[in-house]
């Protein structure tokens, strides 16, 4: 998909969990965009423009576009956090291949289940690419292992859990390192025995991890130590992101 440069408007801004909020735009007629891809964004202030790279956490299937980060108090976030709703804001994109390769896949006959392995705001590509695939009917077996903090700060929770709910293939497992006495899911870090625990033989499905590049590629050595092979690890490493 060629990129573009584009004018767009802030029509709303929506608190998720914790200090996690998304920031949704008007999407330009003939705007395309695959399913987990990035774009630039660049948000006018004085004395110059601030550019940063997100996630569209908007699926294609949705009118608007949108992104969702945590606000951290640094120059950008409290920029981004002071922009008026109605703001012209240019964006370019869309880049990435942290997409679904489900047309080659279905063409090969590779029906493997998918795993989803994100931590924190890693969560924008993967809320994509689920709702795109519920949106159009298109899920696969699969699974989402979604590691945070705590409960509190586990984005898009409800719509999760509601696509695990109405979707006989999409199962939703939250990982919460510290969790309130009330917790009554998964505890701890994702790790190589909770991935078999999880998943069984864990060498035969396909994976998409996405967020900060420590975890990510860290998930990614304990996969291929476990007889993944590389090329089934597709990874987004959120540079940047610490
Ligand atoms: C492909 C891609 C997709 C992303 N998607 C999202 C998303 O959906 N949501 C989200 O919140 N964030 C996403 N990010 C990260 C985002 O661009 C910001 O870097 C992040 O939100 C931190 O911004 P900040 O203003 O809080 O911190 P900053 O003030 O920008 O930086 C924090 C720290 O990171 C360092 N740093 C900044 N940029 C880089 C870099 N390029 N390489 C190495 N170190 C750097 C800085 O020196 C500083 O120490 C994505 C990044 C990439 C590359």
């Amino acid at each position: 998909m060629t990129s573009t440069v584009f004018a767009t408007r802030l029509m709303e801004k929506i608190p998720r969990a914790g200090d996690i909020v998304s920031f949704r735009f008007e999407r330009p007629e003939g705007y395309q965009y695959l399913a987990g891809q990035w774009h630039v964004v660049t948000i006018p202030v004085s004395p110059e423009p601030l550019t940063h790279h997100f996630t569209h956490s908007s699926s294609p299937t949705e009118p608007f576009l949108e992104f969702t980060t945590r606000m951290r108090g640094t120059q950008f976030k409290n920029a981004l956090d002071s922009l008026p709703l109605g703001v012209q804001v240019e964006m370019e994109g869309p880049f990435g291949s942290f997409t679904l390769a489900t047309a080659s896949a279905t063409a090969t006959g590779d029906r493997r289940p998918l795993v989803f392995i994100t931590g924190g705001i890693g969560i924008t590509p993967v809320r994509s690419i689920l709702r795109w695939q519920v949106d159009t009917g298109s899920a696969l077996p699969e699974v989402l292992l979604y590691a945070n903090s705590s409960e509190n700060a586990i984005a898009f929770r409800d719509e999760l859990d509601g696509m695990a709910a109405t979707s006989p293939d999409i199962r939703v497992v939250h990982i919460v390192s510290r969790p309130s006495p009330a917790w009554i899911g998964r505890q701890g870090h994702v790790d190589a025995e909770m991935l078999a625990d999880e998943l069984g033989d864990v060498a035969s499905h396909t994976y998409y991890v996405s967020g900060p590049p420590p975890m990510v590629l860290a998930l990614r050595d304990t996969l291929v130590a476990h007889g993944v092979d590389r090329d089934s690890v597709k990874t987004e490493l959120f540079e940047g992101y610490q």
